[in-house]
């Protein structure tokens, strides 16, 4: 699906958002829906590999059993690797799967997962960092004015004052009481990075999310003692063991798990698990519509990420948008997660299997 706007952060710039969308039907004539969706590689892989490989596994087995399908699928696919292509696979299965299963019981699937309060905090979120100051102050403003008081912005412009001025102006925006989380996507060493947080901390920001590549486990851990700002880490990470490395090396201070890519919402619920035993509270990242679903049946989950441009309704894959007032959003009592792509816009860009949309790179190689 086109992005109305080409956006960028400290590592990509995106034109598109690739989309999975599944339907797993049963015996009885339930439908459960499922996706996934990539930043702009991977969804033809997705798709071969759910078309060729998962979905026939799925024959003749009893929906109700999402362990035992989670479990077969995911080590039909270990040795092909245990995170990455496979989650996302898995996840979009799994999201079908508990559709269902909430819709069989007739409980929206927040209630059926626990039910741990009735509204959800939604903090305003956006790829940024291709905005002028000016731009970005105005967009933050604009998100205020529609009742946020939680905001998170992108971070890694090349000069190192220049973060912190974007910041400051922001902050200047919030005030002294609304929330600032600051994403730098992976941008630097820890070196760089030691440097730079020790001078944005002056705009007293929650977190700082992804502030190295996040293989690098070692790096977080010395980076948070070293500078003492909070780390926020997770998007890039796609299965239980993935965040108990973050975990047992107290590396992160918020776990930011993606229902989409860390295998569904099987997997997420034992991460969130994770996060309780060790004190961290679960921050879920993107994944709005399904997201609220979980952080209000998790009662460690804090908030949940509006990525402005990003969620389903702002790409046209669905036609009714999420009714978001003051910050906090309800969910509703329909039956399952309660949402209805549209169709004709999918078919719109929907690709042939084993095709991948055509766009620019990613990365800007300098
Ligand atoms: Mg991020």
């Amino acid at each position: 699906m086109p992005l109305k706007q080409v956006v960028s952060s400290s590592r990509v710039t995106m034109t598109h958002r690739e989309l999975v969308v599944i339907e797993v039907e049963t015996d009885e004539g339930e439908t459960g829906v499922g996706w996934c969706t990539t930043a702009g590689v991977g969804a033809a892989a997705v798709h071969a590999l759910i078309t060729g490989y998962l979905a026939p596994m799925l024959v003749g087995l009893d929906p109700r059993n999402t362990e035992r399908i989670w479990q077969r699928l995911w080590m039909e696919c270990h040795a092909a690797g245990p995170a990455g292509i496979t989650t996302l696979a898995i996840s979009a299965i799994d999201i079908a799967l508990w559709d269902l299963k909430a819709k069989s019981a007739g409980e929206p699937l927040h209630r059926l997962l626990g039910g741990a309060r009735e509204s959800v905090e939604v903090y305003a979120s956006a790829i940024n960092l291709h905005l002028s100051l000016d731009e970005l102050v105005e967009q933050v403003r604009a998100q205020a004015g529609e009742g946020y008081t939680s905001f998170k912005i992108k971070i890694g412009r090349p000069g190192l004052y220049e973060d912190l001025q974007r910041c400051l102006a922001v902050r200047r925006v919030i005030g002294d009481n609304g929330l600032l989380m600051l994403d730098a996507n992976q941008k630097w060493s820890v070196g760089e990075a030691t440097q730079r947080i020790r001078i944005l901390l002056e705009a007293a920001p929650l977190f700082i999310e992804e502030p190295l590549l996040s293989d690098d486990i070692e790096g977080h851990a010395k980076l948070r003692d070293v500078t003492g700002m909070p780390i926020a880490m997770g998007e890039q990470l796609c299965n239980r063991f993935e965040f108990w490395n973050y975990v047992s090396r107290r590396a992160a201070d918020y776990l930011q798990p993606d229902v989409w890519k860390v295998g569904g919402i099987t997997e997420f619920l034992k991460i969130a698990a994770l996060g309780a035993a060790a004190g961290i509270p679960i921050s879920p990242h993107g994944a709005l519509e399904l997201s609220v679903h979980l952080a209000a049946a998790l009662p460690n989950a804090m908030h949940v990420e509006n990525i402005f441009g990003l969620n389903l309704f702002d790409f046209a894959a669905t036609s009714t948008p999420m009714i978001i007032s003051n910050g906090r959003y309800v969910p509703g009592s329909a039956p399952g997660h309660g949402v209805t792509f549209d169709r004709a816009a999918l078919e719109e860009h929907e690709l042939p299997l084993g095709e991948a949309i055509e766009r620019q790179p990613l990365y800007a190689f300098s």
